[in-house]
């Protein structure tokens, strides 16, 4: 749906920016209805600035970790999704999909506990069609060690071998890879402390990655878990990573030389 501000200022939709600013509204609108914190708007912002020098498209190094988190998502024994207010309010629909494709909860987990926004972000899954939602009971929560953040505390994530963790901060990455937590991040700043430490980084905007990943599972249901491992085991984050801030390299460069054809 298009949101009324943007109907409003009539923003054409072949506007450049249509895709940006439609999800930049989303994001002030989850904000004005506490599922956004005021932190998450900034955290966009920069997310927004990776997504510009990635050409804004999903490029093959993000594929090919699209394709190694699926196939552990679908090998794993507890996985599980964890999910903060930015990720509520930009792609509740597609999350509660792929979930239910994967067969696996999603975990509210919040850096800002404002009182009220876990409900509210609960209101946003169940409008979605979520009925497995984990982190809404307090009584059910246990804390991980070396964390002071409210990250800290978790539910089901306790208890998870592969955890996915879109637009994660560095220290939670660090104290679930100390749980010797296997780590799926979707995080559009490749050289983040979150990018580097997880076991798969998938380097794209969320509005990219979970369709792609909805795709992608609905192909690979069909393969056979020895290929699904074969999969996992051809994949190597680091070489990834490498190629995507070449990728990045090249794109600049290209972006200076046609910048220059506009300045001279
Ligand atoms: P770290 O603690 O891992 O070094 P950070 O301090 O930048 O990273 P935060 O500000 O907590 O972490 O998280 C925001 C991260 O999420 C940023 O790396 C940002 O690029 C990324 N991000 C923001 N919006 C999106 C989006 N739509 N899709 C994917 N990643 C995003």
């Amino acid at each position: 749906m298009v949101p009324k501000e943007i109907k409003n200022q009539s923003v054409p939709q072949s506007h450049p920016r249509y895709s940006s600013l439609k999800y930049r509204h989303k994001i002030i609108e989850g904000m004005k209805n506490l599922v956004v914190a005021e932190a998450g708007l900034i955290a966009h912002g920069r997310g927004e600035c990776f997504d510009y020098i990635i050409g804004e498209k999903t490029n093959e190094t993000a594929k090919i970790a699209i394709k190694a988190a699926v196939a552990t998502l679908l090998t794993a024994k507890k996985p599980v999704i964890s999910v903060n207010g930015n990720v509520a309010a930009l792609v509740p629909d597609e999350l509660v999909i792929l979930s239910k494709l994967l067969n696996i909860p999603l975990e509210i987990n919040l850096f800002y506990a404002k009182e009220g926004r876990i409900k509210v972000i609960t209101e946003v899954l169940k409008n979605a069609g979520a009925s497995d939602i984990k982190g809404i009971n307090e009584d059910m929560m246990t804390e991980l060690n070396g964390l002071e953040s409210n990250r800290r505390k978790v539910d089901f994530i306790a208890k998870a071998d592969v955890v996915m963790v879109p637009l994660e901060d560095g220290d939670r990455t660090e104290a679930l890879k100390r749980l010797n937590k296997t780590v799926i991040a979707i995080d559009l700043n490749p050289i983040s402390r979150t990018a580097l430490w997880a076991d798969i980084t998938i380097v794209d905007n969320i509005i990219r990655v979970i369709p792609e990943m909805i795709e992608t599972t609905k192909q690979f249901k069909k393969l056979h878990t020895n290929e699904l491992i074969e999969i996992i085991n051809n994949f190597d984050n680091k070489l990834n990573i490498q190629k995507t801030l070449d990728l990045i390299i090249d794109y600049i460069t290209k972006q200076k030389e046609e910048a220059f054809k506009i300045l001279e």
